[in-house]
């Protein structure tokens, strides 16, 4: 078994189902009863794995993490609630006060809002540098760093930095290489080829089927030495390379409360099965609308790694994601242009089926004032298309006729 689709389709159950159920069935309780008091104490150590209550684990979403498992090929994987969950967890399991992540401020929104705000307040901080420059990121890293993190894609800004350099940057310091892949998920990025020990994906996007459901889902491909980590040496003593999912899965995420449901594992299951024919359908059509908005002329730099970027097309050789930005002459003539779409949607989500646009400066960036969207690289005339799997002819037209009224 080994292309992506089939992996994904044919995850064997952990268990016999007890009516040979094709999908793995929504197991909606809370609690798992043992059948004898010993039992129940085994598996509390962790010396026999049994559910016991369903945020500590539930079958329905084990079987959506062994689904994940096998796609990648990641050595194991934690189903959280949202992709700001899987990004909270991970950096409260890495770090602590006066530690710091080595970042760039070309992130999604939330997530800067995680670091230079939320975590900030517990002691964590944040360096924020320019992830392109190899040099400078190397110089910024001190004996606190604990991660350098980076988007494969930056969202909006669609930066793409050199990741084999940053790996081996992370590799000379022995600290992570944290990816955030939810613009890129496994088929789009090969990530242990390119020396990322850590995937953090919004499977809310690519992965739920359509924007069915919210979750965040933790990779790791059991490549980094996490005796360099001060808060994970101890536990790989005794388990190695599973040190992190094991502190996720006994602690970090019991303790947050932050576990996936399991009817979003349900959904996000089936989501899975057809991520590759989405994503194909989805990255053509980028590619084709990125070289039709050029041709218009009301419209200034359209933005698609995958057009003209050698990175990004040596990076991800299966498509750039599904993400394009553009920009108009001002932040009015973005409204107007907005307010007379008539098929692609005002909403602000990505990886749907259906394509959807939004003004980011007004909306996802608005709490922050003009000089730093200046900084975080969303400025008013920018506007950001997260492409479905339409027919390609419907959303030319819909774009066309918006301009021209514009
Ligand atoms: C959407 C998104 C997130 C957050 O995911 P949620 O599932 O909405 O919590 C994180 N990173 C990137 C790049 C995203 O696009």
């Amino acid at each position: 078994m080994s292309g992506f689709t089939t992996k994904s389709i044919h995850a064997k159950f952990l268990k016999k189902d007890a009516h040979n159920a094709l999908h793995m069935p929504i197991y909606d309780s809370v609690a798992f009863a043992a059948d004898t008091a010993e039992d129940l104490e085994a598996s509390f150590r962790g010396r026999k794995p049994a559910h016991t209550y369903s945020r500590i684990s539930n079958p329905t979403v084990e079987h959506f993490e062994q689904k994940i498992k096998n796609f990648s090929g990641a050595q194991g994987a934690v189903a959280v609630a949202s992709g700001m969950a899987a990004l909270s967890a991970l950096f409260l399991a890495i770090a602590g006060q006066g530690d710091n992540i080595v970042t760039t401020r070309h992130i999604f929104g939330n997530t800067y809002s995680l670091l230079s705000a939320t975590l900030k307040q517990w002691g964590l901080e944040t360096i924020y540098t320019d992830l392109t420059d190899l040099r400078q990121t190397e110089n910024v890293i001190n004996e606190k760093t604990r991660a350098i993190f980076l988007e494969t894609i930056t969202n909006p800004q669609l930066e793409v930095a050199d990741i084999t350099g940053l790996a081996e940057i992370a590799r000379r310091k022995k600290i992570l290489l944290i990816a955030d892949t939810t613009l890129t998920p496994p088929y789009l990025f090969d990530a242990p080829k390119f020396g990322v020990h850590l995937e953090i994906l919004s499977s809310t996007k690519y992965i739920s089927g359509g924007a069915t459901s919210l979750g965040g889902l933790i990779l790791d491909y059991g490549t980094y030495d996490y005796r360099g980590n001060p808060y994970l040496a101890e536990q790989a003593r005794k388990f190695g390379p599973s040190a992190l999912l094991n502190i996720l899965k006994t602690r970090v995420c019991r303790d947050l409360g932050n576990i996936l449901s399991p009817h979003n594992a349900y959904l996000q299951s089936l989501g899975l099965e057809t991520l590759v024919l989405r994503a194909k359908l989805s990255c053509a059509n980028t590619l084709k609308l990125a070289a039709f908005l050029r041709t218009l002329p009301p419209v200034k730099k359209v933005n698609y790694p995958g057009l003209d970027n050698a990175l990004a097309q040596k990076q991800f050789p299966n498509g750039a994601g599904a993400l394009l930005t553009f920009e108009l002459a001002d932040r009015a003539k973005c409204f107007q242009f907005l307010n007379r779409l008539q098929l692609i949607r005002r909403a602000t989500n990505l990886n749907d089926n259906k394509t959807l646009i939004i003004h980011p400066a007004s909306t996802i960036f608005s709490e922050y004032t003009a000089e730093q969207k200046a900084e975080m690289g969303v400025p008013e005339t920018l506007l950001r298309l997260a492409v479905g799997i339409e027919d390609l002819a419907d959303l030319q037209e819909d774009l066309q006729q918006a301009l021209e009224a514009a």
